[in-house]
């Protein structure tokens, strides 16, 4: 596990893999080539699952004059195989 760490690691490092933080979960990576994308995260199996739609108009939820450069989003509940 140790060496399979340090790879992820290696790779996260060289730009291949970017880390998904995601609440409770620790740290996760998938490749850092993927477009935009969300997660959604089962709170039963805990695995996490990626929500390729992306409502653009989150952005405007920020107060008058503060300018947004990204955003995350991450839903919660039961994936098909444990609802
Ligand atoms: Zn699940
Ligand atoms: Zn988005």
């Amino acid at each position: 596990m140790a060496t399979v760490y340090r790879n992820v690691k290696m790779l996260a490092g060289e730009g291949w893999l970017s880390e998904v933080e995601l609440p409770g979960g620790g740290l996760r990576y998938e490749l850092a080539d993927l477009p935009h994308h969300h997660h959604f995260l089962c709170r039963s199996c805990d695995q996490a699952f990626d929500v390729h739609q992306c409502p653009d108009e989150v952005e405007s939820l920020a107060p008058a004059g503060f300018e947004v450069d990204g955003h995350e989003l991450i839903l919660f509940g039961r994936c098909a195989a444990c609802a």
